[in-house]
């Protein structure tokens, strides 16, 4: 596959390039290259969706902070990407929307008239557990669509029947206009776009052309996934409509909190109580990591906070290679309910130790006499 050309330098800006900044390329460029100025240039039409998709992840605050800490890797492995984005619905309807509007008319996704409808895009959202977030898993998941309709073959007109070709547009969808020095096209009223009109409507998708359904679909997630990641599977959203393309169907990832673990990039985070006498005396303890129990060594004199890391024992990297570490932290717990003979032990302790019992102490209150002598 060939190399992916830097989002940056396709929209031709710097790397702190401002909103209004990458706006105002993408829309410089995106006028440059679109198809109706340029029919049949396959060249401009490739660049025209390379500065789109550009413009798509740049354009949006989280996508692009994961494009600058993941690059291209952030939105893509083999079939399935990642993006924390858009909340549903057609990242270029908002574009278009946006942009072109007032530009080529109201004509909304641009060059659908005639052509057919792409399907929705789908947004389905996946909880998994901490462990299957760190490692990657496997899952099947049932997902609704609009499906063609099978009794019409989507052309949403009565069987036996045909849909007319719209009497106002003759069936291209769009009207031209001459405004000024610009020719603007919108799309047709009367037929929405579509150049054809059902008159008689097919019974069972009521002349949509398509009929709701569900599909099962296996879902790889791969290890290293957090919350708010998104997996991309092209074309498995809503079916394009006569002729249309489909829409892509988005996994969103929600992690369940684990009972011991965080998180913190690669890294797990795990607070470990010992005794005070387990971290006085020092110890050999077991410590839970993602792969089962190890045996760890607390030191003698062990302070409470004290952080110790288990190399390698975190979470893979979603991409590239390596893995995060594990970090204990260590919570020493002061002992509570004591019986008598406790009790005397500890007041024998503290009389044989005098003031060297407490080395943190006696420094803090040093600082106190400084501050007010
Ligand atoms: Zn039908
Ligand atoms: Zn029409």
């Amino acid at each position: 596959m060939a190399e992916k050309r830097d989002y940056y330098e396709t929209l031709e800006v710097n790397r702190n390039a401002s909103e209004v900044e990458i706006k105002k390329a993408y829309r410089r460029l995106a006028i440059k290259y679109h198809p109706d100025k340029n029919p049949g240039d396959k060249a401009a039409e490739d660049s025209f969706k390379e500065v789109s998709e550009a413009y798509e992840v740049l354009s949006d605050a989280q996508k692009r902070a994961q494009y600058d800490q993941f690059g291209h890797a952030a939105f893509s492995n083999g079939g399935a990407g990642f993006g924390g984005g858009f909340a549903g619905g057609s990242p270029f309807g908002d574009i278009f929307g946006d942009i072109f509007s007032d530009i080529f008319g109201g004509g909304g996704r641009g060059r659908q008239g005639g052509r057919g409808k792409r399907g929705d895009d789908l947004l389905y959202n996946l909880e998994i557990n901490f462990e299957e977030a760190a490692f990657g898993m496997e899952t099947k998941i049932e997902v609704p669509y609009a499906k063609r309709c099978d009794t019409c073959n989507g052309s949403g007109a009565k069987p036996g029947t045909e849909p007319k070709t719209c009497p106002t547009c003759k069936g291209a969808g769009q009207m031209r206009f001459q405004q000024g020095f610009f020719s603007v096209s919108r799309t047709c009223n009367q037929c929405n776009g579509e150049g054809k009109i059902v008159e008689s409507p097919c019974p069972d998708c009521r002349g949509t052309g398509s009929v709701r359904d569900r599909k099962t679909l296996s879902v790889k997630v791969p290890a290293g996934v957090e919350t708010g990641n998104r997996l991309k599977l092209s074309n498995e959203g809503g079916q394009g409509l006569k002729g249309g393309p489909n829409g892509d169907l988005y996994v969103a990832i929600n992690v369940r909190e684990h009972a011991i673990f965080k998180r913190d990039g690669n890294d797990v985070i795990c607070e470990l109580p010992v005794s005070f006498t387990q971290a006085a005396l020092g110890c050999e303890i077991e410590t839970p990591t993602l792969e089962g129990k190890v045996s760890m060594k607390i030191p003698e004199g062990t302070q409470s906070g004290r952080i110790f890391r288990l190399r390698g024992k975190g979470i893979p990297a979603l991409q590239g290679y390596g893995r995060g570490d594990q970090m204990v932290i260590v919570r020493v717990e002061t002992p509570t309910n004591l019986n008598k003979q406790q009790k005397e032990l500890l007041e024998e302790f503290a009389r044989i130790s005098g003031e060297d019992v407490n080395p943190m102490g006696k420094n803090f209150f040093a600082k106190v006499m400084d501050m007010f002598s």
